[in-house]
């Protein structure tokens, strides 16, 4: 790498309006449509150095910029893929194969438990890459793990949702899976432990309908999509425009939707200085 493929080639491609990026050392920002060097998002937690948009991040990087190599992955139990045989454009069991191949995991929800400044935490984090971070057998499942092990061994639970809502795949089996982890959630509360929920970029769907709005403080990043239905589909059934930042973290906020509206970077300190309020 030298000043040319550092400096040159992204001012001129700025230049240019060009937005395809040629190689995949690089990254376009979708806001600002700048170039960033992958590795250089990575360092920043993949937030951009030029207008600030926060990125939507994997789970094993979520995982890693919040433990480092202190975690414990936790196993979920394994589920009868594809109940439903199911078939649209192109066959569901096709569709996990790529998902699984694509991410290294084996459905939406990685769940662990590491240390954080030496409070140790169960965390499950959505991985929106697989599938859209949707919630099906799996996902559930892993939401119910996650419960179970922190109320086992009395832990903080922190979920990290980022999803586009059920599985549609699954049919009612993935909508079930809203009654079972609000239970879960509901359980595990009884340890008097705290639930911190932690509302990504998107936050929807059957997700945000369940256990996502019962965290005991529900932290929202900067800028995330969080709601239930889509903006388009509520505007043409209302038949009214509605505010620009609708479904935006600072505007949940302001209706009280949301304790917290925080940037990625400040993120881990904000839960590990709630922790230490908490003392749990
Ligand atoms: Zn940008």
């Amino acid at each position: 790498m030298n000043w040319i493929t550092n400096f040159v080639k992204p001012k001129l491609q700025s230049f240019v309006g060009k937005k395809e990026v040629p190689d995949n050392l690089w990254e376009t920002c979708p806001k600002c449509s700048q170039m960033i060097l992958k590795r250089e998002l990575k360092v920043a937690l993949y937030v951009c150095k030029h207008c600030d948009h926060h990125f939507r991040i994997n789970a094993k990087d979520r995982l890693e910029s919040f433990f480092g190599n202190n975690f414990m992955i936790i196993e979920t139990p394994k589920i009868k893929s594809d109940p439903l045989k199911f078939k649209d454009s192109k066959k569901y069991v096709d569709r996990l194969k790529k998902a699984k191949k694509n991410t290294e995991l084996e459905d939406s929800v990685l769940v662990a438990s590491g240390t954080l400044n030496k409070t140790k935490v169960t965390v499950a984090i959505f991985d929106f890459n697989f599938m859209g971070g949707s919630m099906g057998m799996a996902a559930g499942e892993a939401i119910v793990t996650a419960c179970n092990y922190a109320k086992k061994n009395k832990l903080p639970l922190i979920i990290f949702s980022s999803s586009g809502g059920a599985r549609m795949q699954e049919g009612i089996l993935s909508l079930m899976q809203m009654p079972r982890t609000v239970i879960a959630v509901n359980s595990y509360c009884k340890t008097n432990q705290p639930f911190l929920s932690i509302l990504t970029d998107p936050t929807t769907g059957g997700v945000s309908a369940s256990f996502a709005m019962l965290g005991d403080l529900i932290l929202a990043e900067k800028n995330a999509t969080i709601g239930f239905a889509g903006s388009r589909v509520i505007e043409e059934t209302i038949k009214e425009k509605l505010p620009q930042n609708f479904q935006k973290s600072e505007y949940l906020l302001e209706k009280g939707m949301v304790d917290f509206v925080i940037h990625r970077k400040d993120l881990k300190k904000k839960i590990i200085s709630i922790l230490e309020f908490l003392n749990p």
